[in-house]
């Protein structure tokens, strides 16, 4: 192995500075075009939006450190980029089936205070995923929420229910989300996979909803 090869080879003092030029004038360039772009930050991004980025982001790559490469080229590739982009939100304002193609639709996670079966089963999502992001919201137990959904650029909305509708369910913090081991008459059990909650004849009962046979303690406490 050739380290002088790996981290120098033919690099001239000329093209380290040239290398500088290039990445200063790349860089303000992006930064233009994000700010004509319109969008404001990460947390924003859909699927449709992270593409364009991407697309930015290796047009202005290349020019940075590739020798052969002049600037006037990236800088009519991210025209070109800024200019579809631009028709396609305008396209998407205007036409609700291209809009849903694009950005996809908000999806229910969770349907009064249980994790929607269809979307489990096809493991559209992970658990540790959405539990850490409802905990995030201050979510104890699927008990305080009335719906989850996913929208298109990832954030999760959550309508709870009043202290007065909470019910009984699914607790989503480390601590009291395990499987239960003593077996009790009156008390309500949680489906760990479903969110499924209710009285059971024995612990390794099956559950209706998802077929799991895993029960935590449900907790019924109201969101704070
Ligand atoms: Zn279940």
């Amino acid at each position: 192995m050739d380290l002088f090869k790996i981290f120098i080879y033919d690099t001239s003092f000329d093209f380290m500075l040239e290398i500088l030029i290039r990445c200063t004038v790349m860089f303000i360039l992006v930064l233009i075009f994000l700010r004509i772009s319109g969008k404001r930050g990460i947390r924003q991004l859909s699927i449709f939006e992270l593409a364009i980025i991407l697309c930015l982001g290796s047009a202005a790559g290349d020019p940075m450190f590739v020798k052969d490469v002049p600037i006037i080229q990236a800088f009519l590739v991210m025209c070109s980029i800024i200019i579809l982009y631009r028709m396609t939100t305008w396209l998407m304002m205007k036409n609700k089936i291209i809009e849903k193609l694009l950005e996809g639709e908000p999806l229910y996670i969770v349907e009064n205070g249980m994790l929607v079966i269809s979307d489990v089963k096809k493991e559209k999502y992970s658990h540790d995923e959405f539990f850490a992001e409802m905990r995030q919201q201050h979510t104890e137990h699927l008990g305080q929420v009335k719906y989850a959904l996913l929208e298109t650029d990832g954030c999760l909305s959550i309508l709870f229910y009043t202290p007065e509708d909470t019910r009984w369910g699914l607790p989503l913090f480390p601590k009291s989300y395990f499987v239960a081991t003593d077996y009790e008459k009156e008390i309500f059990y949680s489906c760990m996979y479903c969110g499924m909650t209710q009285y059971l004849q024995q612990l390794d009962q099956v559950c209706s909803r998802c077929d799991h046979a895993q029960w935590a303690k449900s907790f019924n406490c109201p969101h704070a």
